[in-house]
């Protein structure tokens, strides 16, 4: 065991905690992991957050007494199951900032911080919600994330003040630029310029909540996190798509707002996007939200929106989605996909609720015949 073994801080990602665990202990990174306890494998240049490997979790575990469950929880493996159903090993994943790496170095920083959040904290840490492409505003201060050091514009590397040899870990290290040393306590932090206070508020409510599957909108949508945020993530792309641009000039009209009309480049992915960029879209989807599935309705009207140009932009709608659009935005007759079929299926099955033709139809808005085929095809392929 190690003489200095730091317990992790509230919702701390794990390499925060690894980078404290060294420093603690008076070690750069390299002598510490590799020398020290004998991890031979690469840790800086890949994103450990997202898959650490179970080998560098044992050795963790022997030298500081935290369990591998325990070691794991504080990686991103810990929103499976609540904002997505796995974290994939390759390719960008749905909300997490990515780090992009690329010959073996890292082009993103894909970690935004508070400066509030780090000016408060006796003990700097990072988060493991500041990976998240979701949390683009700071739940307890309520500013919008930064990502990059105001002074010189390089991203928050903590990890890097310990890279280098003879270099010496100044005390409070996380909280510096790992660049210029500039203190990110004290970069400026800015309330979002919103004129719309409920959805404000209600944005606030989701990214305290998303955890514990708490939805203000439970009633009309989906109360499960994995097909809610599924639908949310698919407004926020639909309205920053390249055929979004009408629903962006009617929802700036009718919010107040620019939510982005003359962006340069629609399209990207929204995990790519600058932390204001994102909230205000998720503050856009949040109003929509709000007395749903009205506003949405009458938006996509305004703005010749069907929805076949809502299933161009994504291969499976969440049911309580494709609900919406195959009533209001679609002149064909109702016909329901299998994906939904299995959307409706998975969410009954983690919701603990039996899955019959009478309960699809209720939930998927089936006649009694549809949802009897709908129940017998699910019944065939459920393997
Ligand atoms: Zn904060
Ligand atoms: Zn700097």
């Amino acid at each position: 065991m190690l003489p200095i073994h730091p317990q992790p801080q509230h919702d701390e990602i794990l390499s925060s905690w690894m980078v404290r665990l060294a420093f603690s202990n008076g070690f750069p990174l390299h002598t510490f992991y590799a020398c020290l306890l004998g991890y031979r494998g690469a840790i800086w240049n890949r994103d450990v957050d997202r898959h650490p490997p179970l080998t560098l979790l044992e050795i963790l575990s022997r030298h500081t007494g935290q369990s591998t469950d325990n070691l794991k929880a504080l990686s991103l493996a810990a929103y499976e199951g609540v904002l997505f159903e796995n974290l994939t090993h390759l390719g960008n994943g749905a909300w997490i900032l990515p780090v992009g790496v690329f010959h073996r170095t890292r082009r993103r920083a894909g970690l935004q911080f508070c400066p509030r959040c780090l000016l408060s904290d006796s003990i700097p840490y990072y988060r493991k919600s500041w990976r998240l492409a979701l949390y683009a505003m700071c739940e307890r201060h309520l500013c919008v994330m930064q990502e990059h050091c105001p002074n010189c514009k390089a991203t928050a590397a903590f990890y890097r003040h310990g890279i280098g040899r003879g270099k010496e870990i100044p005390p409070f290290a996380l909280r510096l630029c790992h660049k210029c040393g500039f203190d990110l306590s004290q970069a400026p932090s800015f309330i979002p310029d919103w004129p719309d206070i409920r959805s404000l508020r209600n944005f606030k409510k989701i990214i305290g909540r998303f955890e514990v599957g708490h939805w203000p909108y439970g009633l009309n949508t989906s109360i499960f996190g994995i097909p809610y945020f599924q639908g949310i993530r698919t407004l926020v792309s639909v309205i920053n798509g390249r055929n979004g641009l009408r629903l962006r000039q009617s929802l700036s009209r009718a919010i107040g707002a620019d939510i982005g009309i003359n962006r340069s480049r629609p399209g990207l992915d929204f995990e790519c996007l600058t932390s204001e960029e994102r909230l205000n879209l998720l503050l856009t989807v949040t109003w929509l939200m709000e007395d749903w599935p009205s506003r949405f309705v009458t938006i996509c009207a305004e703005s010749n929106f069907s929805r076949s140009r809502l299933a161009e932009e994504v291969s499976a709608l969440p049911f309580w989605l494709s609900r919406v659009a195959d009533e209001f935005l679609d002149n064909r007759s109702l016909q329901t996909t299998n994906q939904e079929i299995i959307s409706a299926a998975t969410y009954l099955t983690s919701s603990h609720q039996e899955i019959s033709p009478q309960v699809l139809s209720g939930l998927m808005g089936l006649s009694r015949d549809s949802a009897k085929a709908a129940y017998k095809w699910w019944k065939m392929n459920r393997s």
